[in-house]
């Protein structure tokens, strides 16, 4: 089959082309500055960039790029619109109505769009990726794939906070979390590699990234995460602060005489390592600036480290248990001086890894005799979606 999957932000719609398969990708691209001048960058694998300023008034104007660069001129891998069998689209926030994947229709775009005051910024632009491809490509099947939809099977005291019941009961305040596709998708990979059925396994993902989150998965279901109602809570991030004490917002606000929406401006793109540092929120600056002995940076990262190591301790104690530790995403699946840093001092917990395995990115980097399996897995989100919006397409056609 041929996927195609959407990632559409306010003014951007990022897309891959998948052969499912194969599992290669065809061709992928970037739309941006939607809505303003306009520009696109097109790739096929083996041939030069296509790159060009190109005016688009709306993602519909930028989705009928897409598909004349796909089917057109030097730049297509189709001969025809109708070779796509379908479009997996992804979308942050499906609150707790979404469990898993699902064929749009006006009763999931009704529910997508419910869910916007819990994802403010992602949620509308999912839905107008999605209007706007339904229109563009009338007939074709188009799936939801939700950020949230895996840990939507946290038992009700991982997902509660310890606030009034009626803003949970009114507003639907509680834990939803993040970065499901990857979680699930990398958490299967882990039982996989080691041969054994996830049904049988006790996981922990580490998801680092620009981004962090760190997830429970006990018998292939998620138990805990540690993103919440949005994803800032948790682990100190590139610029988001992770978890800190509520009060000091207002603390913060009457010192520095700011507003909540400078606050929260604050809290998720000031913050993080680059708020302690000072310098960048990216690790491989850190880690450069941290050889040179720059104070801030070391503490950064020690913070960081820190704090993925105590999500470790406390999932373990709530799975009762550890099979199989994972570390993916741009840090977890490339930075082995943060891996370094994170596992040192679990031992006792059998967790071991191997210097020279970590040091060279090894997909399994356990020390010998080491009673948990550490992995490094590279995510793939998109590949994910695809092989959902595969699967539900299967089904229609059944
Ligand atoms: P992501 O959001 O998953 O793309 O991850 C971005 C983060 O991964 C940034 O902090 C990068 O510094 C880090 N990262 C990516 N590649 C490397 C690398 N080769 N070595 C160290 N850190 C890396």
């Amino acid at each position: 089959m041929k996927i195609l999957v959407i990632n559409a932000g306010s003014s951007s719609l990022k897309y891959q082309l998948f052969d499912t398969d194969t599992k290669d990708v065809l061709a992928k691209g970037l739309c941006e500055r939607i809505g303003l001048d306009g520009n696109v960058k097109h790739s096929v694998p083996g041939q030069e960039d296509f790159v060009k300023e190109m005016p688009m008034k709306d993602h519909g104007a930028a989705i009928r790029i897409v598909i004349e660069l796909l089917t057109q001129g030097n730049t297509a891998v189709l001969t025809s619109l109708s070779e796509i069998d379908a479009v997996g689209h992804r979308v942050l926030h499906g609150g707790a109505e979404f469990t898993e994947s699902v064929i749009v229709d006006d009763r999931v775009i009704d529910a997508i769009r419910k869910c916007i005051p819990l994802g403010p910024l992602h949620n509308p632009a999912n839905l107008t990726g999605i209007l706007a491809c339904s229109e563009v490509m009338e007939g074709i099947p188009q799936v939801a794939v939700f950020d949230t939809a895996f840990h939507q099977t946290m038992p009700e005291k991982a997902y509660l906070y310890a606030l009034p019941y009626e803003y949970y009961e009114k507003h639907g305040v509680r834990r939803y979390g993040f970065h499901g596709t990857s979680h699930r998708y990398v958490s299967q990979k882990a039982a996989e590699i080691v041969g054994k059925p996830a049904e049988d396994l006790k996981i922990i993902v580490c998801h680092l990234g620009n981004g962090s989150s760190i997830s429970a998965v006990n018998g292939g279901k998620c138990i805990d995460t540690s993103m919440g109602l949005t994803p800032l809570e948790g682990v100190p991030m590139g610029t988001r602060s992770g978890c800190i004490d509520p009060a000091i917002l207002e603390f913060i606000m009457n010192a520095e005489s700011i507003d909540i929406s400078e606050m929260t401006d604050i809290l998720n793109k000031k913050s993080g390592v680059l708020g302690i540092s000072g310098i960048s929120s990216d690790f491989r600056d850190l880690d450069e600036a941290k050889d040179n002995g720059h104070k801030r940076a070391i503490i950064a990262l020690e913070c960081f480290a820190y704090s993925v190591k105590k999500y470790i301790g406390a999932y373990v104690a709530a799975l009762g248990g550890l099979d199989i530790l994972v570390f993916t995403a741009g840090i977890g699946e490339n930075n082995y001086k943060a891996r370094k840093e994170i596992t040192s001092g679990l031992e006792f917990m059998g967790i071991s890894i191997d210097d020279e395995k970590n040091i060279n990115n090894q997909t399994d980097i356990s020390a010998e005799g080491s009673r948990v399996r550490t992995l490094v897995v590279p995510t793939n989100e998109e590949l994910a979606i695809a092989i959902d919006t595969m699967a539900l397409v299967e089904k229609l056609v059944k």
